[in-house]
């Protein structure tokens, strides 16, 4: 059976599917690897590495995507140079597995039914003990919650730490993490490495305990609705609720010198928690780093993609921050696409098997039809 991984072609996109260490294992289980060439040269694993681990380098993109099985990318396929869709090289039938916005932009799943894709989409893999090495969502969403915390302390003006030297006592910076999910968590874990104290809110109380076990204090704000949906995710909450938590997080944020909010609600757009007149009582010299600015953005006055200083506050709204640390984000990936190819494999052959509930909530487009009600639910 033959996998294919393609370059990237989204210009910010800096992964790739598949590393070498993980061609090399895929090609010892005795499948065909064709990676195409410079695959992997913005993750620094140039073609020769691929060599050595077993795969064949295919130059021309139209063969790579026509004539195989099984095509990995990280990014949905989008429009190429040549005005052609990269869905429209893929041969009717194969299977193809990549992240695919399927919520945020459902017109891919139309195209891929289309073309008789049978498409599994990286963010709907179940959140799940049983799907865990499977989970891009999270081996994704940790590398950004460390990095914007590298980010923030970077712009910040002071030190994260408290330092006692022979010039005087150093206070440490106060960090607020808004949205305790996976990059939240690793977020507070970066941000207490570095030495700052650390505070964080969620609307899921579940969190509490582990916010509290990284060093951070929760900041609670009880709610009379229910706040956590189907698969731990968190629900949208009514204005009531989104106006109380406003008022309670507003002191926390005034106080912060650095505030990373991660807030998500899957399907919709991401959440406001920090109005532009909380950013207008910060300190100057506080900094914001907004990863939901590419769903909206947590805060008002995030401009998604961009660096903007406004009252004296740096707003930072960081896209696609995993792909900043390509080695480590390709190396986690490969291994969520290489545990997850290991359910679609079987005695060397491909074998989607629905009645399998990761597959089965994974697919979104099989045999010309769309599978995922919440992806036919958006098209409308
Ligand atoms: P996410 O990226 O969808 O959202 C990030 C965080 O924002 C979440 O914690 C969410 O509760 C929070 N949030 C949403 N609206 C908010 C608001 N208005 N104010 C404050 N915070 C708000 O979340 P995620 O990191 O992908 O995690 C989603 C769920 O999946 C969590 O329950 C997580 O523990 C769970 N999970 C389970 C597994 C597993 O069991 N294998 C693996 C990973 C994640």
């Amino acid at each position: 059976m033959r996998i294919a991984v393609a370059k990237e072609i989204e210009v910010c996109e800096r992964r790739v599917a598949l590393n070498p260490d993980t061609v090399a294992r895929l090609v010892k289980q005795g499948l065909e690897v064709w990676v195409e060439t410079g695959a992997g040269e913005r993750s620094f694993f140039d073609d020769a590495a691929y060599t050595a681990a077993g795969a064949t380098i295919i130059h021309d993109p139209g063969k790579l995507w026509g004539e195989t099985e099984v095509l990995l990318k990280v990014s949905p396929p989008q429009e190429r140079e040549d005005g052609r869709s990269e869905i429209d090289l893929l041969r009717e039938g194969a299977v193809l597995i990549s992240f695919l916005n399927p919520l945020g932009n459902p017109g891919v799943a139309q195209q891929l039914a289309h073309r008789q894709i049978t498409a599994l989409s990286m963010e709907l893999i179940p959140r799940t003990t049983r799907a865990q090495s499977m989970d891009a969502l999270s081996s994704q969403a940790s590398l950004a919650g460390y990095k914007a915390v590298l980010i923030a302390a970077a712009a910040l003006p002071k030190y994260f730490p408290m330092l006692t030297t022979a010039a005087g006592t150093i206070a440490p910076a106060k960090v607020f993490i808004m949205g305790a999910g996976v990059a939240g968590l690793q977020a507070i874990a970066t941000a207490r490495r570095l030495g700052a104290v650390v505070e964080a809110f969620d609307i899921r109380p579940a969190v509490k305990e582990e916010v509290q076990s990284l060093g951070a204090k929760f900041v609670e704000v009880k709610l009379e609705e229910e706040t956590t949906a189907q698969g731990g995710y968190a629900k949208e909450i009514s204005e009531a609720s989104k106006q109380r938590t406003q008022e309670v997080v507003a002191e926390h944020v005034k106080n912060s010198d650095v505030v990373i909010t991660t807030a998500q609600v899957p399907g919709k757009k991401a959440p406001l928690l920090v109005t532009a007149e909380m950013v207008a009582h910060m300190k100057p010299g506080s900094v914001i780093v907004d990863l939901a600015a590419e769903q909206g953005g947590n805060c008002a006055c995030t401009d998604p993609g961009k660096d903007i200083v406004w009252n004296g506050v740096t707003i930072i709204g960081p896209i696609n921050l995993p792909s900043s640390m390509p080695v480590h984000a390709s190396q986690l990936y490969s291994k969520n696409l290489s545990s997850l190819l290991q359910l679609l494999v079987k005695d060397k052959a491909l074998q989607v098997d629905f009645t399998d509930d990761i597959i089965d909530a994974a697919c979104i487009t099989h045999a010309g039809e769309i599978r995922n009600q919440r992806v036919k639910d958006a098209l409308e």
